[in-house]
């Protein structure tokens, strides 16, 4: 028996594209058809930002919409996830499409200094957001861009905002917040793990640092995040690089650890989600 890994995709992001980058999906019929290539490569989870006509970050509930509709008809049970990620979007926008309740959305339980811009997540919008989807039963994915996230995650666990068990994804890599060493995760797997021994986790490594990070994460038991969003600049010296083949990548790694890409139903199970898509 090999245990499960759910591998994300994080197909777009919000980075904006330059000319010699590749081409990530960015319309929403785009990024239907780039999830369910990644899909049939053995993603269980899509990580979904939209892009405004003219590619800046997107909060248009519509867009999501199209997108979520799309992914449910052609994903059968692939677990969708909304970004509530700050470039470019006012706290407002952040929560607009919280409205269509995912089944999870991205969450930022603190501020960060990113490499050119400072992502505030003042206590009370942490506390708001925190709310906002627990009324909506949208379980949260706490992005630990920085240590103090995780113990503010915990807090909130503890203050009833948010309901046990929790999954968070570190993200190693990042210019100015967590860089991308070894040690540094398994201090903070191991802090998880004293702090909310029934928490699930992943990683998700920034740029060059992809593909160790889905290794470690493998190797200690977590789960894989990849796609265009977190190495869109690394990979556009490589213009064939698709969502899919970096899915695949992963996906192709696991029986080194002794792991299976996680089907939507296991990724659901590990998650503690409903099997049936709300
Ligand atoms: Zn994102």
């Amino acid at each position: 028996m090999t245990l499960p890994a759910i591998i994300t995709v994080a197909m777009t992001g919000s980075v904006p594209r330059k000319a010699d980058t590749p081409a990530i999906p960015v319309t929403p019929s785009e990024q239907i058809e780039s999830t369910h290539e990644a899909y049939e490569a053995g993603a269980a989870l899509a990580h979904i930002h939209v892009r405004n006509p003219d590619e800046s970050p997107g909060s248009d509930p519509a867009a999501f919409a199209e997108v979520q509709e799309g992914i449910r008809r052609h994903c059968p049970g692939m677990i969708i996830q909304f970004s509530t990620g700050g470039r470019g979007r006012t706290f407002q926008d952040r929560l607009a499409p919280l409205e269509l309740c995912p089944e999870m959305a991205s969450f930022t339980s603190g501020s960060v200094n990113f490499p050119d811009w400072a992502f505030v997540n003042e206590p009370a919008a942490v506390d708001q957001m925190a709310l906002e989807m627990k009324s909506r039963r949208i379980k949260p994915e706490f992005e630990i861009f920085d240590a103090a996230m995780l113990y503010s995650a915990i807090g909130l666990v503890k203050r009833e905002l948010v309901e046990r068990p929790i999954h968070v994804q570190f993200v190693l890599g990042i210019r100015n917040a967590l860089p991308a060493r070894r040690e540094v995760l398994e201090f903070l797997v191991s802090e998880l793990q004293a702090l909310a021994p029934d928490a699930t986790w992943g990683a998700a490594g920034i740029g060059r640092h992809q593909l160790e990070v889905n290794h470690w994460c493998l190797e200690l038991g977590g789960h894989c995040r990849t796609g265009l969003e977190d190495n869109i600049y690394f990979e556009a010296k490589r213009l064939a690089a698709s969502n899919a083949e970096l899915v695949k990548r992963v996906a192709d790694l696991c029986g080194q650890w002794n792991r299976h890409p996680a089907t939507p139903a296991e990724a659901r199970q590990l998650l503690s989600l409903p099997q049936q898509v709300q």
